[in-house]
């Protein structure tokens, strides 16, 4: 039997797995113990992994092309796809200019798939469209960190669980969607009965059901309440004047903005009681650790950026950021969203949280890496900005790797349009099932989790090496050698001669030298032996500070936390607290589509269901897809508990089953997000409603209101 140890290919979590597989195949999983992340747990998509990697029944075997759309998709060599792909992205690049072409990854792909990808475009191609579908999921986080701390730097660590007397979730259900997270809290709070959780929520979500204070906001209505209880806390003589006069900015537009609601006021717009909000707000300012999580329901939003801020502020007026059990947590939706924004794969990033409109940052990676073009100087394409440009013409050709945009794009019609229309779509996947596979000119089937080799960081800085334990099913590939052979191809080969995964990951360490994300101390030598480094970790770390546990392992000296100093990442080393207006600019509900759906994850399913849509086990929790709506509203429309229902909204419409609940507001609806055509019919796709509105700073889509209507089927 051989023993491996790994990390968890789904949520941003990152925990650790050991990996046993018997000599006749067979592979078991259990949670790592020794890993300070989840310390032996895993959920119930962790212990499943096994029947996702055994049943390979779904998986692309070889690389298959076609010279039509109508015509069907046929075997051919990895050398005649990766040719033809070069032939027209070369071709395109000639008659239409770099930016003609596009490549759309994903927070699943490992940090050294998406540094080449991120290099072969920016610094060979010279163009910066390259976006992540990361820009879905955390983008307004990382602005929002950058306005206030001066880096997409995530402050504080899990250990920080323990710590914290003051749990504030917000638009988060970590209780599903990072539930080995939620499983310390809980304990921590079992242990500790004094530990207060306040939940945000518009629904009364299983987080919400187990916190102390459950308040259920009108949706849209968060930078309201934060501002709300940000007045209370002033108030109430709970900030931390010394901090803010010695640390930040801002402070005085910030009082000015806050007092200009009152705490009714507040309470009437959010629609909940004054006296929940001063309850919020007494908890936080006497509580000695504060501990802020976040998810999509901030992010995902028309004004994601400025709810971030407006979160964010609370921690830098109490001066709770920076000490044990303090500090902003945006929890990473997806297992490397955080390591592809270290390498710099979004459209305004370059490597090390570099910016691509900086001229010293381009000029430094030039060098660097040598390149043959001048890198662009603006941002590139960002995630639904592709899918307009494709319709548009304007994008000639996009390559989609490892993410299935045909299920959870915004207004996910227009993309379907946008796809069928384009020039040229190459799809580099695990699964036959991917929705976007029917409309590929060239499918490259790619080397799935425990079939590769690569890095990861989960959503406390931790660095984490996944070994490759099984050889890919017939000619698939890892994603990093598919994307080393094509930019041969393309005539780039002297700067992408890698063997192995290694020499990629060692690269990028070079060029994070003096960076706040500093990884020069980190290797896959010192991954191996340690199990996981959290950056920063410069390499002087190694030679001074080396230290070993019981079992004989170096514990990384690394900051656990930052800004333990309370020198913050701006130019002035001060951070900025934001007056931030709290109106929304979400899609207006009218006469005809009256009320607000959200749509969100469901406990066992993940992303679009490519992976855990194979085990029958994962699909008991919720065996079909269901629109819940308040009993009041459905009284109003004439529709029954289980009834079939259609959806409509002003981009298109889908027909599920009706939950009668009130664990959604009135006014408010909830679809699931993960069901796509393939695995269901075009009729449940939650995306066919949402709208392509999106934060004009982080790009990122309100996913969270859609003015819909709901009528009996
Ligand atoms: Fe995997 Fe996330 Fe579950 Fe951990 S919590 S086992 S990382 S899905």
């Amino acid at each position: 039997m051989s023993v491996h140890q790994t990390t968890c290919c789904y949520c941003g979590v990152g925990c650790g797995i050991v990996v046993r597989q018997e000599p006749n195949g067979r592979l078991t999983v259990e949670g790592d113990k020794q890993h300070p992340s989840n310390r032996g747990m895993l959920c119930s998509k962790g212990l499943n992994l096994p029947y996702t990697v055994m049943d390979q029944s779904d998986r692309l075997l070889y690389p298959q092309m076609r010279l039509g759309r109508s015509m069907p998709l046929q075997r051919v060599s990895w050398d005649a796809a990766l040719e033809r792909t070069a032939a027209v992205f070369r071709t395109l690049i000639q008659k239409y200019g770099p930016d003609s072409v596009a490549f759309y990854v994903s927070g699943q792909s490992l940090t050294e798939e998406y540094y080449l990808v991120n290099k072969l475009i920016k610094g060979f191609i010279g163009s910066n469209n390259i976006d992540t579908n990361s820009r879905l999921c955390m983008s307004s986080a990382v602005v929002g960190y950058k306005l206030s701390l001066g880096e997409d730097a995530v402050p504080v660590c899990y250990d920080d669980i323990e710590e914290a007397d003051v749990f504030y979730v917000q638009g988060a259900n970590p209780a599903w969607c990072h539930p080995i997270l939620w499983r310390r809290i809980e304990a921590h709070k079992t242990a500790n009965p004094h530990v207060k959780i306040i939940c945000v929520d518009p629904r009364r979500t299983d987080t919400a059901r187990s916190s102390d204070l459950h308040l259920p906001i009108r949706p849209g209505t968060d930078i309201v309440l934060n501002n709300a209880i940000g007045r209370l806390l002033i108030e109430n003589g709970h900030i931390d004047p010394d901090f803010m006069l010695d640390h930040t900015d801002g402070f005085p537009a910030y009082r000015e903005q806050v007092l200009q609601r009152t705490t009714g006021e507040a309470a009437d717009l959010c629609g909940i009681e004054p006296n929940a909000i001063r309850q919020a707000a007494a908890w936080i300012g006497r509580s000695k650790g504060f501990l802020s999580l976040w998810t999509m329901g901030l992010n995902q939003s028309v004004v994601g950026v400025n709810k971030n801020l407006s979160l964010i502020n609370l921690h830098l007026i109490t001066g709770r950021i920076g000490k044990p059990g303090n500090g902003p947590f945006s929890l990473t939706g997806q297992p490397n969203a955080m390591g592809g924004r270290e390498v710099g794969g979004l459209a305004n990033a370059l490597p090390a949280h570099r910016e691509v409109t900086n001229a010293a940052h381009r000029a430094e990676l030039e060098a660097f890496w040598n390149s043959p073009v001048r890198m662009a100087p603006q941002p590139g394409l960002t995630a639904t900005e592709m899918f307009e440009a494709l319709a548009d013409d304007k994008l000639k050709a996009i390559w989609i790797i490892n993410t299935n945009p045909l299920v959870s794009m915004p207004d996910v019609n227009a993309v379907e349009k946008a796809l069928k229309t384009a020039r040229f779509v190459v799809v580099q996947d695990v699964s036959n099932r991917a929705d976007t596979v029917a409309l590929a000119d060239v499918v490259l089937p790619a080397a799935a989790w425990l079939e590769k080799e690569g890095t990861m960081t989960n959503a406390e800085r931790r660095i984490a090496y996944l070994p490759k334990v099984l050889d890919a099913p017939g000619e698939a590939l890892p994603d990093a050698e598919i994307i080393w052979r094509f930019a041969h191809k393309m005539g780039f080969g002297d700067s992408f001669r890698y063997t192995k995964p290694a020499e990629v990951y060692q690269e990028y360490t070079q060029i994070t030298a003096g960076t706040n994300v500093d990884v020069t101390g980190v290797n896959y030598e010192l991954l191996r032996k340690n199990r996981t480094i959290q950056w920063p970790f410069p390499k002087k770390e190694i030679a001074n500070n080396e230290v070993k546990n019981p079992e004989n392992r170096v514990i990384p000296p690394g900051t656990q936390r930052l800004f333990t100093d309370h020198r913050f990442y701006t130019a002035n080393q001060r951070a900025q607290i934001h007056a931030v207006p709290d109106g929304n600019a979400s899609e207006p509900t009218d006469e005809d589509f009256p009320l607000v759906l959200t749509t969100g994850r469901i406990r066992d399913q993940w992303h679009t269901m490519t992976k855990t849509g194979r085990v029958a086990k994962l699909g008991q929790h919720s065996p079909q897809p269901f629109l819940q709506i308040h009993p009041d509203d459905a009284a109003q429309r004439g529709i029954r508990e289980g009834q079939l229902v259609d959806v409509r909204g002003r981009r298109g419409e889908v027909r599920v089953r009706a939950q009668l609940t009130d664990d959604v507001r009135p006014g408010l609806c909830f679809l699931p997000m993960h069901w796509g055509k393939i695995l269901a019919s075009n009729q449940v796709r939650a995306n066919n409603l949402t709208n392509a509105l999106i934060d004009p700073r982080s790009k990122e889509p309100d996913f969270k209101f859609s003015a819909v209507e709901v009528v009996p089927y």
